[in-house]
């Protein structure tokens, strides 16, 4: 059916079949959006560990830097690299660590770890 098709046949439906249609939709396009978004970060990077210390996320995370002729491109993924990820108002923000964690940030995540383990 091409989309002419289908307005046409949307067009025939009653009101109660129209609202029906218009929730359905609505779940249609929102799984569509979730799962865009999802995908994205995936297909860049992957994520080999995650820790939380004080509202903050670091991620340690393979990437995927996007040029063809990278090694990359064949799987062998740069990293890991340390990121960290802060929530300001309603927005992401990541930063880029490096190699290894800032041993005050360690010395965080050693301590938070040996507080649950009690
Ligand atoms: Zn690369």
């Amino acid at each position: 059916m091409n989309s002419l098709q289908i307005k046409q046949a949307v067009q025939r439906l009653s009101l109660a079949q129209l609202r029906r249609l218009d929730d359905w939709l609505h779940g249609v396009i929102q799984k569509a959006e979730e799962s865009a978004r999802t995908a994205r970060p995936q297909s860049r990077k992957q994520i080999v560990e995650e820790r939380t210390v004080e509202n903050q996320t670091y991620r340690l995370e393979m990437i995927r830097c996007g040029k063809e002729k990278c090694k990359c491109a064949r799987g062998e993924l740069h990293g890991p690299y340390w990121y960290s990820y802060t929530r300001v108002k309603d927005k992401i923000k990541s930063q880029y660590i490096g190699k290894k964690l800032p041993h005050k940030i360690e010395k965080q995540m050693k301590n938070k770890q040996e507080e649950s383990e009690q």
